[in-house]
């Protein structure tokens, strides 16, 4: 409990520090942006360059995807927008989705939907919380394996359970201890970002994340959202 309440106060003061920078750094990033892409679209320079200009170019985009994730969870509360959400499908869509790229990495991509009840929530919000957590097990497996997505409800403690489990390269002490805490990451291209927000969303909805994960068997993350019924009579 102490754990999750210094948490939620370390995401606090970084949202109120992103929502007074990523403003600031976005307009001179947007200048440097038109700048670059003007050379790069101008006749003299040569193939070899242009591809330089590329790579700056997606730099620059990087960065302003760090700044707008920043920016999401800068003022959360207020960005909540609740309507009906179908969590079965919203899951079994995941499935779709990802079906083309669980093949190319030879992972298996499973997903066992209970009959779940509508809930009153932040659909999206819940989607991109589900999907940062999909991306990091697919990460975490480079050689393949099996992903598995299972959504239950505990009509007793009015909870639905969302597991997502993966067979990949797990996680260690330092790392378990440090999940969430922002731009903490052990990849060379990852931003550190991820769990920060799923966090941050899970928590605004009044739900829990917790982690069982063991060094070179898999990760297991569970989602607990309370079930806030829609009325469907
Ligand atoms: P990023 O993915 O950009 O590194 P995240 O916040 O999403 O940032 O994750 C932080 C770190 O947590 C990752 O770098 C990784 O070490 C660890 N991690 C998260 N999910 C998993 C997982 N399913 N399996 C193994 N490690 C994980
Ligand atoms: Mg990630």
């Amino acid at each position: 409990m102490e754990q999750e309440l210094i948490r939620t106060e370390k995401l606090k003061v970084v949202g109120q520090l992103a929502a007074g920078f990523a403003h600031e750094i976005r307009n001179p990033l947007t200048t440097i942006r038109g700048f670059l892409q003007l050379v790069h679209q101008s006749e003299e320079i040569s193939h070899k360059r242009k591809k330089h200009f590329d790579i700056m170019l997606k730099e620059i985009d990087r960065v302003n995807g760090i700044i707008s994730e920043l920016l999401n969870m800068a003022n959360p509360k207020a960005a909540m927008v609740k309507s009906v959400v179908d969590v079965a499908e919203l899951i079994k869509e995941k499935e779709m989705l990802y079906t083309g790229e669980a093949e190319a990495n030879k992972i298996t991509f499973k997903t066992i939907v209970e009959p779940l009840p509508l809930i009153f929530s932040d659909g999206q919000k819940l989607d991109q919380a589900i999907i940062n957590l999909i991306k990091n097990s697919f990460e975490a497996m480079p050689d393949g394996g099996v992903l598995t997505i299972r959504a239950r409800e505990f009509a007793a403690s009015d909870v639905i359970k969302i597991d997502i489990a993966d067979t990949g390269c797990g996680m260690s002490e330092e790392t378990l201890d440090k999940l969430g805490t922002p731009f903490y990451t052990t990849k060379e291209m990852g931003t550190g970002l991820g769990m920060m927000t799923t966090f941050r969303i899970i928590e605004e909805m009044g739900g829990s994340l917790s982690v069982k994960s063991e060094l070179g068997k898999g990760t297991t993350f569970t989602i607990t959202l309370p079930l806030e019924r829609v009325d469907v009579s």
